[in-house]
């Protein structure tokens, strides 16, 4: 992938790419918006041409593109743990009263984590994800929904040696996840050698830190 300069010098390829999910009706968040925030973010901070400089060439490898995911659930329909930084929506349920006993969060749950009681349902929060579909799927809005915010992931790749992306922070809002992005960016552009991926630089910036704590 060659990328060309403009008669301003600047690149003319963005060396940034953003995957996000599709409007589905199971999107917690507003993907449309986060979208924009990002793109907004990567041309305000001028990133294609710091990327390029950091590379120290105007010739890039595919494996050069920061690979942002936007996902509107926990499904992670647009792949969120492969990429250098990611968010998911997440939507915390939150018990109240009037349950029927109808059973239908027990069958909406993915993850097995409502059991019913005497008293109403129960979730096991070591299970939940936060995806929402107990508090869509329930008639009487004894399950509804309480926070709604963005688990934030970054450090994902394919490659030689692929990793997961390894959350961050949980449950933030759109401030949060514009600070965690311009750290993140920060530290790759301060620490990261030429070409180097994300998730190389965490893995490297983590195996020194243990040498050093020994
Ligand atoms: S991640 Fe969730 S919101 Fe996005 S397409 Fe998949 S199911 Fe729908
Ligand atoms: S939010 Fe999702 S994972 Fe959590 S209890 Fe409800 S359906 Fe299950
Ligand atoms: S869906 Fe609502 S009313 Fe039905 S069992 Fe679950 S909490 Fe109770």
């Amino acid at each position: 992938m060659q990328h060309k300069e403009n008669n301003r010098g600047q690149a003319d390829t963005n060396m940034y790419q953003i995957t996000r999910c599709r409007n589905c009706h199971r999107a917690i968040i507003d993907l449309d918006r986060m979208e924009s925030v990002f793109k907004e973010f990567f041309e305000q901070t001028d990133f294609t041409n710091k990327q390029l400089a950091r590379l120290g060439s105007t010739r890039a490898m595919p494996h050069h593109i920061f690979r942002v995911a936007i996902a509107g659930c926990p499904n992670s329909c647009s792949q969120p743990q492969i990429k250098d930084f990611a968010l998911q929506g997440q939507a915390v349920p939150v018990v109240g009263e009037g349950c029927t006993d109808c059973g239908r969060c027990v069958a909406a749950c993915p993850d097995q984590a409502i059991s019913l009681a005497e008293q109403g349902p129960h979730i096991d929060r070591s299970l939940c994800l936060n995806c929402g579909k107990c508090a869509q799927s329930c008639p009487t809005g004894a399950i509804a929904t309480g926070n709604i915010g963005y688990r934030v992931l970054r450090g994902g790749k394919l490659g030689r040696r692929p990793q997961l992306a390894q959350e961050v922070c949980s449950l933030t809002d759109e401030q949060g996840v514009l600070q965690w992005l311009q750290q993140t960016i920060d530290l790759l552009h301060r620490e990261g050698q030429p070409g180097e991926r994300l998730g190389t630089l965490l893995a490297r910036i983590e195996k020194n830190d243990e040498k050093h704590s020994t």
